[in-house]
């Protein structure tokens, strides 16, 4: 009996060709294609069939789903086709935020994407002699303008691009000590966010650690005492997400340099950020830039492109021309190396800081926006929302560099912080992640919390526009 039941209602279902023939979904097939309305079609009647037989739809529910087949196919077709790759709006006040893709890209360097990889490009074609060229051309000269003026007089310096900083770090230590031993302090063991760990990518790069002094405290005569004949490389590594304070002790970068020339073993130091802005004038003055290092006289600088450089996601090797070089030759380089986009990426933004045209590079605009025009966007928003029933207050806090920049990098801003009668904190920041702009804020204090330093202006309405949905 039951059986027959479900036979009748299997019955009234459409075949997909019928489904197909329909006038209504014909606008589909001819705007996403044949297979993809076909897809969606088989899936929307999958989902019925099972649910007929599992006994959960009667003979009315059947009919209705049955009469709502084209909208629910085109819904279908509509959320299977969407990008799951989408822009957001950052409201966390996290400039370089990790998980939201770090560094936005200026418009220079997204006209030249653009402009150069619309068609093709001299990316290895040199074309003065009209002969294969180098990729790394591009920007090493760009590099060499900025950082030839830190360097020790007479040294030539040379930069070039791999996949991000982890594969910089990783190529760097497998040229300059693969088999033998590199020296670090124990307080630089480092894990950066996404399992990057110094350890880890050493014995990777067939070097064996040495480690050195204790968390807090390494004295030079810590590294002294440990070289040997093995000893390749003395490495110094940012300590990007973590400060080790109270009774401390480091060795100068300068100190380690003169040590690494006295025992003829290259300085390497991992920066991680790199900055080449200074950051002194956002006022951050513990995070050292790439000039800083270079200066002190390290001979390899290793650091990312999407942190504080402002730049695509690349890593960054810069120093003396000599062993530049031969981590240009190692075999892992054509691994590693990126594609035009990123060339493209990196000159423009580069050429913005060759100009000294800082507020072109959206994070350093970003850092460079003052408190009061922060908060006179805030009070804005807060009286909109007032009006539209939430309660919504002014609150001083800290935007956060983040990216691995000293994690005490911070910049003054202005919160706005939003309740409402109707929603819990936690569900008004779930139906922002929802809205057709996801947009990402915290809850801090049973408040939803939002920094608009990391907001587009353009943005500031959106936001009002979501709340007021909710
Ligand atoms: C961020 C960071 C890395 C990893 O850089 P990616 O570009 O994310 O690969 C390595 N070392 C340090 C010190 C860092 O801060």
């Amino acid at each position: 009996m039951a059986i027959t039941n479900k036979a009748d209602l299997f019955r009234k279902l459409p075949s997909i060709d019928e489904l197909l023939r329909r006038p209504e979904l014909l606008p589909f097939v001819e705007r996403d294609g044949h297979p993809a309305v076909t897809a969606a079609a088989r899936e929307v009647l999958g989902t019925l069939r099972e649910a007929i037989a599992s006994g959960s739809l009667d003979e009315a529910a059947v009919e209705i789903a049955v009469a709502n087949l084209n909208d629910v196919i085109e819904r279908h077709l509509t959320q299977s086709l969407s990008y799951s790759l989408r822009p957001v709006i950052n409201a966390t006040g996290v400039i370089l935020h990790t998980n939201l893709g770090r560094a936005p890209l200026s418009e220079s360097a997204l006209q030249h994407i653009r402009d150069t990889a619309t068609g093709y490009s001299n990316l290895e074609f040199d074309l003065d002699r009209g002969e294969r060229g180098k990729r790394d051309v591009h920007v090493d000269r760009l590099f060499a303008r900025l950082l030839q003026p830190y360097a020790p007089e007479s040294q030539r310096l040379a930069s070039i691009v791999v996949n991000n900083n982890a594969a910089a770090v990783m190529i760097a230590l497998n040229t300059l000590a693969e088999g033998g031993e590199v020296i670090v302090s124990r307080g630089e063991l480092v894990e950066i966010g996404g399992s990057f760990r110094i350890p880890d990518v050493m014995a990777k790069s067939n070097a064996t650690l040495r480690e050195v002094g204790t968390t807090n405290r390494t004295r030079l005569v810590d590294y002294e005492q440990a070289i040997t004949e093995r000893t390749r490389l003395l490495l110094r590594v940012h300590r990007s997400n973590f400060s080790i304070v109270g009774f401390t002790e480091q060795p100068s970068l300068e100190e380690l340099v003169a040590l690494g020339q006295r025992r003829n073993i290259p300085v390497m130091e991992d920066l991680g950020s790199g900055a080449f802005f200074d950051l002194r004038h956002v006022g951050i003055h513990n995070e050292p830039g790439v000039g800083d290092s270079l200066r002190a006289g390290v001979d390899v600088v290793t650091f990312s492109g999407d942190k504080l450089l402002g730049g695509p996601q690349a890593g960054i090797i810069s120093g003396r021309h000599d062993l530049v070089s031969r981590i240009r030759k190692n075999p892992l380089f054509r691994a590693l190396r990126v594609d035009k986009l990123i060339y493209a990426a990196l000159e423009a933004t580069l050429l913005s800081y060759v100009k000294a045209d800082f507020g072109a590079i959206p994070t350093i605009h970003m850092m460079q926006l003052s408190k009061e025009t922060i908060t006179e966007r805030a009070d804005r928003l807060a009286r909109q929302l007032r009006l539209a029933g939430f309660f919504a207050e002014l609150r001083d806090g800290e935007s956060i560099i983040g990216g691995g920049a000293a994690p005490s990098a911070a910049i003054p801003t202005t919160l706005l912080t939003i309740t409402c009668d109707r929603t819990t904190p936690d569900e008004l920041s779930s139906h922002l992640r929802h809205y057709t702009t996801p947009i990402i804020a915290r809850v801090e204090e049973d408040r939803l919390v939002l920094d608009l330093r990391t907001v587009h202006p353009d943005h500031d309405l959106t936001i009002l526009a979501a709340l007021k949905g909710c």
